[in-house]
């Protein structure tokens, strides 16, 4: 079964076609990468998976359910940049307000959490103190403690210095190892390579979708950005 399973998805905004007829899915145990420069609709996408959004066209499957559906969420994460946490409650208390959320009330998760991301010795630290890496170390915790099956993570990494940065990517990578599968977007290409499989996404559709090494084969390229770039001009010849 495919963890996420996308098909012919379309959603609107009034005159803007944000997601214009967009298939993919992910196996499980993935990092699968949505690459795609700003505004190609990678957030809605995202937000149409976890079912904030319903498309007018197409179906969504999350874990074997069609979405939206509220009882799949106590099974996936879904990361932001603008993830909320509460500056006034400690780094444990905001980690169990979350898994409080999702119905899981286990102190050792929470406990595992935390020392996920190396945050162990703060535990009784107000958030208003930590450092900004430390704060989204600590929003990584909040969408991991109820130990979801399927992680959402939009944009993860802006922002982020080079060392959280390599960190972020060595969490994520233990977590697709213990069989969690991970949809992450970003524009930089840079990151692509640490994906298990990417999709190049444009206009509101999947322009391409393979292994970096697959995709730079398919376009005959060297790197990355040639390669969007020789994909998003094949799809301007077809539309
Ligand atoms: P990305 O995440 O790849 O930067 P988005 O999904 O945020 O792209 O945006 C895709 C397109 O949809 C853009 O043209 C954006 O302006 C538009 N859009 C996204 N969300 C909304 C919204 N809530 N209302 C109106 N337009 C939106």
């Amino acid at each position: 079964m495919n963890t996420i399973e996308i098909e012919n998805v379309h959603k609107r905004f009034g005159n803007i076609h944000a997601l214009r007829g967009l298939s993919l899915s992910t196996r499980k145990g993935e990092i699968y990468g949505l690459l795609g420069p700003n505004g190609a609709g990678k957030s809605t996408l995202i937000r149409t998976i976890v079912g904030l959004y319903t498309p007018e066209e197409g179906t969504v499957t999350v874990l074997g359910k069609q979405m939206p559906d509220r009882n799949v969420l106590s099974q996936v994460g879904y990361m932001t940049q603008a993830s909320a946490l509460y500056n006034e409650l400690t780094v444990w208390q905001n980690v169990a307000f979350f898994a409080g959320l999702m119905d899981c009330n286990d102190k050792s998760a929470i406990a595992a959490a935390i020392d996920f991301v190396g945050l162990s010795d703060r535990r009784q630290t107000p958030v208003a103190q930590l450092s900004g890496g430390m704060r989204q170390r600590l929003s990584l915790a909040t969408v991991l403690v109820h130990k979801p099956d399927l992680i959402l993570l939009d944009e993860p990494t802006v922002g982020v210095d080079p060392q959280l940065r390599v960190q972020f990517w060595q969490h994520f990578r233990r977590l697709a190892e213990n069989g969690v599968t991970l949809l992450v977007s970003s524009h930089v290409m840079d990151e692509a390579e640490r994906c298990d499989r990417l999709g190049f996404v444009r206009d509101g559709r999947l322009l391409a979708e393979g292994s970096a090494d697959e995709l730079r084969e398919r376009a005959g390229t060297h790197n990355l950005e040639e390669a969007f770039l020789v994909f998003a001009g094949e799809a301007a010849h077809e539309h």
